[in-house]
């Protein structure tokens, strides 16, 4: 199908992820496209229009990207943001008359928000559009394009091949998850999972080292073993192991133990809300507020719990004796 069809794309929030997402649509859009941006901060905004002059518009609020834009992206932290990108009276996308618009917010935020917003979408601009569409793959699949999506529809939405093609433009799968929210929903039942999979993974990796295992060997155990798990595999939470990890190189980049804070509290909460019981919950959630609120560990890849739970960093020097 052609690309031709998205002349006209906005993007709303230009940060670690977004950023990356913006550009690769700058750089995978027809030469005629435009690609209006916006976010609170100015940096991002000067950085994209500086690198790809003509093709990405600066706009001075999400209501002038909706001014300018028939599909319209969000990527921003939290739910009190994407009320104001869209809600908001003055500056707020659904402040101009939206007709057939398509909007898409990847952010990872709480259910009630998403549909809220959408409620009002639907209420106030019937022939448009809104869609949960959150990501998976880090700020690495952002920048190569390979994140996966977690849509908020059916594979029968009168939409779905118009977003396979847009969003397959910045990631490798587009998964449609049902129906409105659950790209949300499955985005943080993966996240609390793959949250507590980190937790367990860092607390095995220490007490093997502790008991006199080599976590080289002991990781190769795990990916032999019923223990093998993505987390181990391509970002062991123990330095050393997987040299582009982000625990190899200090903790840098990766997933920020407060995003992982964040997603996990949403997480427990849609528990709360479906009646579901979580035998693990309160101990994760602890383990990474405490973590966050850790100097040693705030601003760091999530999987730094290796070293807030006192995990030997130094194995090295044990092993080399
Ligand atoms: P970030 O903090 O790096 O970027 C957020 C951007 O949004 C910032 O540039 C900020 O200035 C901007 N912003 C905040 N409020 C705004 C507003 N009202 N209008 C316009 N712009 C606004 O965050 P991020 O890492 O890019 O994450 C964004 C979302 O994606 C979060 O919900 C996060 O949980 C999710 N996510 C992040 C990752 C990751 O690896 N970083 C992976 C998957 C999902």
């Amino acid at each position: 199908m052609a690309l031709s069809r998205f002349t006209q794309v906005g993007f709303i929030g230009l940060g670690a992820m977004g950023k990356h997402m913006a550009e690769q649509l700058a750089i995978k859009l027809p030469d005629h496209a435009r690609v209006s941006i916006f976010d609170v901060a100015k940096p991002p905004i000067e950085e994209l229009v500086r690198k790809y002059p003509g093709k990405i518009v600066g706009c001075t609020s999400p209501r002038k990207v909706a001014e300018s834009a028939e599909f319209i992206l969000s990527m921003v932290p939290e739910g009190s943001h994407v009320k104001s990108v869209y809600l908001d009276e003055k500056t707020g996308v659904a402040s101009i008359d939206l007709e057939d618009r398509v909007l898409i917010d990847c952010s990872t935020i709480d259910i009630a928000t998403s549909l809220l917003v959408k409620q009002h979408i639907a209420e106030h601009h019937p022939s448009a559009s809104f869609y949960d569409a959150p990501v998976s793959g880090g700020t690495l699949g952002a920048e190569k394009g390979t994140i996966a999506f977690f849509l908020g529809c059916s594979e029968q939405d009168p939409m779905i091949e118009i977003l396979r093609e847009l969003l397959g433009l910045m990631g490798k799968q587009i998964i449609p998850c049902g129906k409105p929210s659950l790209g949300l929903a499955a985005k943080l039942c993966n996240n609390y999972l793959s949250g507590l999979i980190a937790i367990a993974s860092a607390e095995s990796l220490s007490m093997g080292i502790k008991a006199d295992l080599d976590p080289r060997v002991l990781s190769r155990v795990f990916a032999a073993g019923t223990a093998q798990n993505a987390i181990c595999d391509r970002f062991n939470p123990c330095p050393g192991i997987v040299h582009d990890a982000p625990s190899s190189k200090g903790y840098e980049g990766g997933f920020k133990v407060q995003l992982m804070k964040k997603d996990f509290s949403l997480a427990m909460n849609m528990a709360e809300s479906v009646g579901a019981t979580l035998a693990l919950g309160n101990r994760g959630l602890k383990t990474y507020e405490a973590a966050s609120n850790d100097p040693e560990c705030f601003d760091r890849d999530s999987r730094v719990v290796f070293r807030y739970i006192g995990g030997d960093e130094k194995w090295a020097e044990k092993f080399e004796k």
